[in-house]
């Protein structure tokens, strides 16, 4: 059995939401408030990812005032031009920005702006593509993305609309590369904050290493359970997790294996069939309906 990448790095998971909003642009609570808030719930970090748009000045904003000992922020926006295939405006999340991050250009595509954020070193992420119908053919255009955001809370709550698995699971069938992540989208106008995160691992809390880290995969997202170890062989793939009424693994399509009972901490799947569609994902999920979710797993390598 050999640990999976994420595991096997050096450091310990911090935990983090990448995805929320002041009154920098249309959130209820101020810079100061929302970062005591997430720090308070024991975070070890967030980044505050107001809309940059000309109606709010084109904020990065500039939450380093309120990093402590325990818990910091990396600095980053959500991006927005036209249009989507169903004519939406695009929402694109870069975690990891420049204070000084130039303002959207002119005519410039999502493809574009993904391409120019990735280039200042964020870490870039197609998000809620449920909440705004998002297709295949969209996501396509982004070479730039690093990620899909794979639960977002405050779609799940407002409009049933959390999920990104059903894309993410489409484009990793085509062979693209992307991770996944889990995050709450708050805007504390109602309780729409701690519902989803990531939990990376890293060598230290340095807002460089969790964005490197970020962009290696080295991650895992969850709505509560943990994940601590995750290995495999040719034949059978284990994982060890806080305790689960359900731990399974998801291949390509319909290819897939699952172990369903009663506190579950351990379970040992059968990877043969899965395996062969050249990459798996694994989901636990608790007594309470929470789920964990990894990152893909690439076999060919
Ligand atoms: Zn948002």
């Amino acid at each position: 059995m050999r640990e999976i990448e994420t595991f096997a790095q050096p450091g310990q998971f911090y935990r983090g939401n990448l995805h929320c909003h002041s009154t920098r642009s249309d959130g209820r609570l101020g810079v100061e408030a929302v970062c005591a808030a997430y720090r308070e719930a024991g975070y070890d970090f967030i980044t505050l990812t107001d809309h940059f748009l000309p109606i709010y000045d084109f904020p990065v904003t500039d939450t380093r005032p309120f990093r402590t000992d325990a818990f910091t922020t990396i600095l980053g926006a959500e991006m927005h031009v036209p249009a989507t295939a169903l004519g939406e405006t695009w929402h694109i999340l870069a975690t990891g920005l420049p204070l000084d991050f130039t303002a959207t250009l002119p005519g410039e595509s999502a493809s574009e702006i993904a391409a120019r954020c990735a280039a200042s070193g964020a870490f870039v992420t197609l998000v809620h593509p449920a909440w705004y119908g998002l297709t295949v053919g969209d996501a396509d255009a982004i070479e730039a993305a690093h990620a899909v955001e794979i639960y977002n809370h405050t779609s799940a709550i407002k409009n049933d609309r959390g999920d990104g698995w059903n894309l993410l699971d489409q484009l990793l069938s085509q062979g693209r590369r992307l991770t996944g992540c889990a995050s709450d989208d708050a805007h504390f106008h109602f309780d729409d904050a701690f519902g989803g995160w990531v939990m990376v691992r890293a060598p230290s809390r340095d807002p460089d290493a969790l964005v490197d880290a970020l962009k290696h995969g080295h991650y895992y997202s969850s709505q509560g359970p943990l994940l601590h170890s995750i290995a495999h062989d040719g034949d059978a793939i284990e994982i060890e997790c806080s305790p689960a009424a359900a731990i399974m693994v998801l291949g390509r399509g319909s290819k897939a294996a699952h172990e369903i009972g009663i506190d579950l901490t351990k379970s040992r799947l059968p990877l043969d069939r899965v395996r062969r569609g050249g990459h798996a994902r694994i989901v636990v999920v608790d007594d309470r309906g929470r789920r964990a979710w990894s990152n893909p797993i690439w076999f060919d390598k």
